[in-house]
């Protein structure tokens, strides 16, 4: 069995703790809003008990043992609240923190008991960290990447390590005596315990970064005014469906929208009013399309849609309904007043046949220029 000197391991501990906390801290202020201050906070508290557990029996028991299991309570409790922060969910505090005054109570209580508090202990972080970990598994939804399961296997690991140890201590197989005692339970702990905390570092790191990837990700594919897609997503989504279109042979439509005398909104009620009807139309063109349309800004006051699966007589009637819906609309400037709206749109359908991007688009924009000079308001079909 390993037989491992614990005051070196609890030394370990400290300085991957010390250097986890300060990585977090200087990342902390990027990603504020993504728990990195709690879990920095959490962490400067887990270096400190690991320090007073190294000093145990060179200063006062109160501060070695009654302080220093508080401040691990805290410190999971603090690192419960990141986790939250960044999966943006709200757990019961009573749950998270709970074990602190726990803690503090019974902790003050059992100064003379090692061995029920070690089981004590064993018990309460296994419960918090096991806690922290099932926090992140159960929103899968609401993070990216691989680096979520590495602090999920880091707490659940720290749990294992200390519910061993409770199980060691009940057994009555070990009688640890103190935090600072060498024999294979507390090597066994211990060693967990820092591979873990190395674990979570890298973990946390990774999480966060695969976020803000995911992030820079969406907003690289948003228009930022109306939040549809922009227009190099949009034309990379018509490639992809043109291919699919001619692999499957069903027929694509695609709609060129246009904001009929733009500029004259803009010059009579202002250009704040001018953005506000290009968001509020974009916002109801999204809901009047099916879940597999897609919708971008093509340009000021253009947007292409993009209709899979839909014929050229579907495509006509889906883009009638929206010229006639926009035009019967309120649509309101910034000062209330109302502001007639109206749209013109050029539809062109690519059946079966092989037909490029280029082809496409210009057809589309041929259908919108003749809706325009016919007068504006309709809709054209190529
Ligand atoms: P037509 O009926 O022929 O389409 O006339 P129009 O005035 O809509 O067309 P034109 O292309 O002459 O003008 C488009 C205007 O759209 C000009 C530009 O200032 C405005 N515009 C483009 N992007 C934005 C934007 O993001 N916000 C606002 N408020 N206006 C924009
Ligand atoms: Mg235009
Ligand atoms: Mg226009």
């Amino acid at each position: 069995m390993i037989d491992l000197h614990t005051p070196t391991l609890l030394l370990v501990i400290l300085v991957v703790s010390f250097t986890l906390s300060a990585t977090l801290a200087s990342v902390a202020r990027r990603f504020k809003r993504d728990g990195m201050l709690y879990w920095a906070w959490g962490f400067v508290l887990h270096t400190l008990t690991y320090v007073l557990f190294v000093l145990r029996g060179q200063v006062s028991d109160l501060v070695s043992v009654v302080l220093a299991n508080t401040l691990l309570a805290v410190s999971f409790a603090l690192i419960s609240e990141g986790v939250q922060q960044f999966l943006q969910v709200r757990w019961s505090r009573w749950l998270v923190w709970a074990p602190v005054p726990l803690v503090a109570v019974s902790f003050f209580a059992l100064l003379g008991h090692a061995q029920t508090r070690i089981i004590l202990s064993g018990l309460i972080i296994a419960w918090q960290c096991a806690l922290i970990a099932w926090q992140l598994g159960s929103h899968r939804d609401k993070v990216v990447g691989r680096g979520a399961y590495f602090v999920i296997g880091s707490f659940l690991t720290i749990s294992a390590a200390f519910l061993l140890r409770t199980v060691g201590a009940l057994s009555g197989e070990v009688s640890i005596g103190s935090i600072t005692t060498s024999n294979p339970l507390q090597s066994a702990t211990f060693l967990f315990v820092s591979v873990a905390l190395m674990m979570v570092c890298q973990g946390v790191v990774l999480m966060t970064n695969e976020r803000a990837d995911e992030r820079n990700r969406l907003l690289a594919m948003q228009d930022e005014l109306t939040g549809l897609s922009n227009r190099r997503f949009i034309t990379e989504a018509l490639v992809m469906q043109l291919a699919q279109a001619r692999r499957n042979g069903k027929p694509v439509s695609v709609l060129m929208i246009d904001v009929d005398h733009f500029k004259a909104i803009n010059d009579t009620y202002g250009h704040l009013s001018g953005d506000r009807v290009l968001r509020n139309l974009a916002t109801s063109l999204r809901s009047r399309l099916r879940a597999q349309d897609m919708a971008g800004r093509w340009g000021g006051e253009e947007f292409l849609v993009v209709l899979p699966d839909t014929d050229a007589t579907g495509a006509a009637i889906l883009a009638g309904n929206l010229r006639a819906e926009v035009e019967d609309a309120r649509w309101s400037a910034q000062d209330g007043r109302s502001i007639p709206l109206t749209l013109s749109i050029g539809v062109h359908t690519c059946d079966s046949a092989a037909e490029e991007l280029d082809t496409v688009i210009s057809a589309a924009d041929q259908a919108l220029y003749r809706a325009k000079q016919a007068g504006r308001n309709r809709v054209e079909q190529s």
